[in-house]
């Protein structure tokens, strides 16, 4: 027996180990059934390579629980090792066996499981002693038995085990009783163990005997060695993809699509994506792509390893160029994640663009599935966009679908305004914008629907990457406003009419929670509506992007500001104008008089600023006492015509119609307008 000291440098690295190595100690299983994945693995490549002969056929693992004992066994039956080799191996722990098979049988060792640091080692973290029974596949190799109590100092000896490959006894640790249980295993094993290459078996099967479940003869298998990615796409069926999906992803609607990757240059990577059907909220889980190191589990947070856009996605990666044992932080600024993915983002770009191309009908199909996916891509990846501008699609408010360049074609003709600019009229509502939607059609311009949760700032994405176009919505200004084809009409009232004309109609609306009305005058078309209600299209975006950016939550808290826009040209309109100018004739003339006469004397009074001094001290009493004047004249005016206004249900009536066409009469205001119109009856 030969007794020693394992080389590490430092006095005692074992607490550290235990402590600080993995934050989960769970990992110890991993790495246990990982090396002996990969002592089976290379056996294989040695049979490959000619240096073995004996067969290769039966190569498996065994995890087994001995409760009584106290221990966890990983056996295998791989190449094993020799004293030597445990020598070199586990007692030097600084030294990577893997790293050496690897560059010896570089071409044919890509199966081989990774470099796992201090993997081994990773046993103690758990233990309170480990021993590994060993017999090489060497010929005339003797078994080894190696033990270690958790102390720099281990024991070794010749032991007699007859069959080829390792055991690895971890005798578990009183505070780590959990992994003596069943249940706990077999749940690490199918977390970790799930897509390993090569049989791994824990217990055996049951079968429902005498009212209880019973062990049968049969080896319970834990994985699925071949798993969907490792196999050739053109082998593979849709039912093959479907099936896969639904085992990783249980209790899911099928998917969308999916997207099997596959790539050796300049990195390996093969995986497969899946595309969920996303419900309405933008629940972004995190878990939804798992990461494999040759088919070892690694991680299913994937921040950093795939672009955040693609944590709409589910499915599998596996890259024997990711990291396994490895802080998140060191993941995200490796350069090989980095370029894997970029890589992920234009495959699946291209994918995208070919499932448009060879299928439009099914891609807008789905169109709405994953529009939210597409869309969140091209705002937060410039290279994704675009890629995407290719396939991205618009639907209009008729339901069809247009890909962004067809559609520019398409409205190029109508809807280019006198300067030269194209505009994109849409709608966030079909049902409630429906008299703007129809003004529009009437007009032969085309609506497009935008009513999905990251609209908003696509639409200023799009303004921003096509040159002079802009997108506004339907009810933001009147159609002449919207798509300016020729210098507006300015509109044929007077001043004194406007005066009127505003406290006409702003005293009348009623008050609605949260909303401010401004009266505007337009020159429309005799048939077009008596007055438009339009809301500013940059206000309501500023306050719909406050949604997505925390820093703007004070435009959301502003009230909705809207045009009443009376359509100067419209009878009904004119009529309530001309009817209270006549009606206020009298009343108004004097007071008009006064008005203009205090105007003329605040005008002069304040030409004498001209030189910048300053109104002379003498003249600054003077001033503020016709500035009081006038007001208190404008809100005697102003009280006349409120006065009057109060008793013209034509103009309450034309206003409450206004307003409930925009959704906007509630309440009271909704039941004074239905006894009004019962009333005039
Ligand atoms: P790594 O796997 O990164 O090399 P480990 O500490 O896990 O680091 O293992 C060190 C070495 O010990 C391995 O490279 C391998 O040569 C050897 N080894 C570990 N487990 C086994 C096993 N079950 N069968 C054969 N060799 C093993």
């Amino acid at each position: 027996m030969t007794k020693g000291n394992i080389g590490v440098t430092t006095t005692n690295i074992f607490p550290v180990i235990k402590k600080f190595l993995y934050s989960d100690h769970e990992i110890f299983l991993r790495e246990l059934v990982s090396n002996a994945v990969d002592a089976t693995q290379k056996l294989k490549t040695l049979a490959g390579a000619g240096e073995f002969n004996g067969p290769t056929d039966d190569l498996k693992v065994q995890v087994k629980l001995d409760k009584d004992n106290g221990t966890l066994t990983v056996t295998d039956n791989g190449i094993g090792m020799t004293a030597e080799e445990i020598d070199k191996y586990i007692n030097q722990i600084a030294f990577s066996g893997a790293e050496e098979f690897l560059n010896k049988y570089k071409d044919s060792a890509n199966a081989i499981i990774g470099h796992f640091g201090l993997g081994f080692y990773s046993a103690f973290m758990v233990a309170k002693k480990v021993e590994i029974h060993t017999l090489s596949y060497k010929e005339g190799a003797k078994a080894v038995k190696w033990t270690c109590d958790g102390s720099p100092e281990y024991e070794m000896e010749d032991c007699d085990k007859a069959e080829r490959g390792t055991d690895i006894v971890v005798y578990i640790d009183d505070d780590e009783k959990e992994f003596l249980e069943q249940s706990r295993i077999n749940t690490l094993l199918n977390k970790y163990c799930r897509f390993l290459p090569v049989p791994v078996i824990f217990g055996k099967e049951q079968e429902w005997k005498d009212g209880k479940y019973v062990d049968t003869d049969k080896d319970k298998l834990i994985n699925d060695v071949e798993p969907l990615w490792t196999r050739t796409p053109t082998d593979l069926k849709d039912e093959d993809y479907l099936k896969f999906y639904h085992a990783i992803q249980p209790g899911q609607e099928d998917p969308l699509f999916w997207i099997h990757l596959n790539v050796d240059f300049p990195f390996t990577l093969t995986g497969i994506l899946y595309f969920p059907k996303i419900k309405n909220n933008l629940d972004i889980r995190k878990d939804r792509i798992q990461l494999y190191c040759n088919q070892v589990f690694v991680t299913d947070s994937v921040e950093g390893v795939v672009p955040d856009f693609m944590m709409l996605l589910q499915g599998v990666i596996d890259s024997p160029d990711i990291p396994l044992n490895v802080s998140r932080s060191y993941l995200q600024s490796d350069r090989n994640v980095k370029k894997i993915s970029t890589y992920i983002t234009k495959k699946v770009a291209a994918r995208l663009e070919e499932i448009a191309k060879n299928d439009p009908k099914a891609f807008e199909q789905k169109w709405n599935d994953i529009k939210i996916f597409i869309q969140y891509g091209m705002l937060s990846d410039e290279k994704f966009c675009d890629a995407a501008m290719k396939f991205a699609l618009l639907e209009n408010t008729d339901g069809k679908y247009f890909k962004l360049d067809d559609y520019k074609k398409l409205i190029e003709g109508e809807q280019t305004d006198k300067d030269g600019n194209l505009v994109y009229l849409y709608a966030t509502d079909k049902e409630a914008q429906y008299t703007y939607i129809k003004a529009a059609a009437d007009k032969g311009y085309d609506v497009l629907l935008m009513n999905g949760q990251l609209d908003t700032p696509f639409v200023g994405m799009l303004e921003q990457k096509q040159e002079k176009s802009r997108f506004v919505r339907v009810d933001s200004d009147v159609l002449d406003n919207l798509i300016r084809k020729e210098d507006v009409k300015p509109t044929n009232l007077t001043d004194e009419q406007q005066a009127i004309a505003s406290t006409l109609f702003k005293s009348q609306i009623p008050a609605v929670e949260k909303s401010e009305f401004y009266v505007t005058y337009a020159a429309m078309a005799p048939t077009d509506k008596p007055i438009v209600i339009t809301q500013s299209e940059y206000m309501r975006r500023m306050k719909e992007m406050a949604q997505f950016q925390p820093g703007m939550s004070f435009y959301g808290e502003l009230p909705d500001a809207y045009n009443f826009t009376l359509n100067t040209n419209h009878k009904l309109i004119q009529d309530a104008i001309e009817n209270a100018e006549k009606a206020l004739e009298n009343e108004l003339k004097p007071i008009d008089e006064d008005l203009k006469a205090t105007a003329n004397v605040i005008k002069a009074i304040r030409d004498l600023n001209k030189d910048g001094k300053g109104v002379p001290d003498d003249k600054k009493k003077d001033l503020e006492d016709n500035e009081n004047k006038e007001r208190e004249l404008r809100d005697k005016k102003n009280a006349i015509i409120t006065n009057y206004a109060q008793s013209q249900d034509k103009v309450k009536q034309l206003i409450d119609i206004a307003l409930l066409g925009n959704g906007l009469l509630k309440g009271e205001a909704l039941n004074n307008f239905l006894q009004r119109s019962i009333d005039l009856l």
